[in-house]
């Protein structure tokens, strides 16, 4: 399967991946949809308006002339699938319909380097999951040693709780330090100060297509046709904040500040071939959450810093998609089964994804063992958390047979508080 638009062997974005985003010229255009096809944005709305979409389920509506994916998310599976048939058969070097309209191309085919993406969806609702196991056993044992780890509940529950989604940004967005309530260790109360123990969260989260109404369940054999398809996340996360405000009533003002997210949506059906079978579930779960197929996918997850001063990225994690306990359709059965309704755009993120091993870690909370052991840098310094002009930056991609398929990446930098 080759397009006639050249690919890179290591490329996030071949004709097999085609994921959707939102993007506007940097010379200034409104932001329309497009899918990513090795260094090239195309653009869907050139082609909708051309009526390359005539014949599936958009017929001739302005599907891809919006600002976001939201309307297209909301079709469902059928015409999601049928939007992609066209792609690769058009993107195809086997077929003339675009390989050979050179006036199309002029307008339709742009560099990536000449846009700018935007978030991809207008994100209604943002629940965030807590569903590795690795993960939760790390903090577990920081906080409540090891006898604890585990609440009582966890394995029985994927444990969430709702976001904010007015502060999730698209990759590249800065961010600045939060101010918040802290208590250090050795006084009796609170001072306000600037976090000193900023965090990032190694996540992915899934985008909701056609949504239930209120009082309705999804039930886990349908959940998946709900789910219109991933991006990488970056929970940030304030930690001395996070420990002073978080009980009872969980996380608040140390998650709510920042949430960044990738800009290109990977569809299900991209990672179908990435399936596998996810990790042993013991207890087993209630019956609502039992499904009867595999839900994990493999998805290779790597995390990066950059400092101002060593201007490179250094990898500090790698982590791996397939490692979450609780896989995506029984989060979303869960998240419903009281009825509550979802809408076409929510997001719901993993929760931190660590894996077993030390260097599989998704937080600088675990990489460093809440700071006692700072990660050393090439050039000498070191890390307990992240400071002031630091980048971290979140990639993640499937292997295939002589292709991958990609998520491009999540990274933002930090600023200093003001
Ligand atoms: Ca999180």
């Amino acid at each position: 399967m080759r397009s006639f638009i050249e690919v890179k062997p290591d490329s996030d974005f071949p004709l097999q991946n085609l994921p959707y985003g939102v993007f506007k010229l940097k010379i200034g255009s409104a932001p329309v949809c497009g899918t990513a096809i090795g260094d090239y944005v195309i653009d869907l709305s050139v082609l909708e308006k051309k009526g390359y979409f005539a014949k599936t389920l958009l017929g001739n509506k302005k599907i891809f002339s919006q600002p976001s994916l939201n309307s297209f998310m909301g079709l469902g599976r059928e015409a999601w699938k049928q939007v992609r048939v066209v792609l690769q058969t058009v993107l195809s070097d086997e077929n003339p319909m675009f390989r050979d309209d050179k006036d199309l191309q002029k307008i339709a085919i742009i560099p990536m380097n000449d846009v700018v993406m935007c978030l991809p969806a207008e994100i209604g609702d943002y629940t965030d999951f807590y569903s590795s196991k690795e993960h939760a056993t790390n903090v577990g044992t920081m906080f409540r040693g090891k006898e604890n780890a585990l609440m009582p509940n966890w394995l029985h529950i994927p444990i969430g709780y709702h976001g904010r989604s007015s502060s999730i940004v698209v990759s590249g967005t800065e961010i600045k330090r939060p101010k918040g309530q802290i208590k250090p260790a050795n006084s009796e109360n609170p001072i306000f100060s600037p976090s000193k123990l900023l965090d990032f969260e190694l996540e992915m989260g899934f985008l909701i297509g056609p949504g239930n109404s209120l009082g309705k369940v999804i039930p886990i054999d349908n959940a998946y046709d709900h789910i219109f398809g991933m991006v990488l996340v970056n929970d940030w996360s304030a930690r001395d904040i996070q420990t002073w405000e978080y009980q009872p009533l969980g996380p608040f003002l140390a998650k709510n500040f920042a949430t960044s997210i990738s800009p290109w949506v990977v569809t299900m059906e991209a990672l179908e071939p990435f399936k596998l079978k996810g990790p042993e579930q013991y207890p087993e779960p209630l019956e609502y959450l039992n499904s009867k197929d595999d839900w994990a996918y493999d998805i290779k997850l790597d995390v990066y810093l950059k400092t101002q001063s060593e201007n490179e990225n250094i990898k500090i994690s790698s982590s791996n998609f397939k490692y979450m306990y609780w896989n995506i359709c029984q989060q979303l059965a869960h998240h419903t089964i009281n009825g509550c309704n979802t809408r076409t755009g929510d997001m719901m993120a993993s929760g931190t994804i660590s894996g077993p091993t030390k260097d599989s870690y998704g937080s600088m909370l675990e990489l460093t063992w809440r700071g006692e052991n700072p990660i050393k840098l090439p050039c000498g310094s070191e890390r307990k958390f992240i400071e002031d002009g630091d980048t971290i930056t979140i990639k993640g991609y499937c292997e295939g047979n002589g292709y991958r398929v990609g998520f491009g990446e999540v990274s933002g930098k930090i600023l200093p508080a003001i």
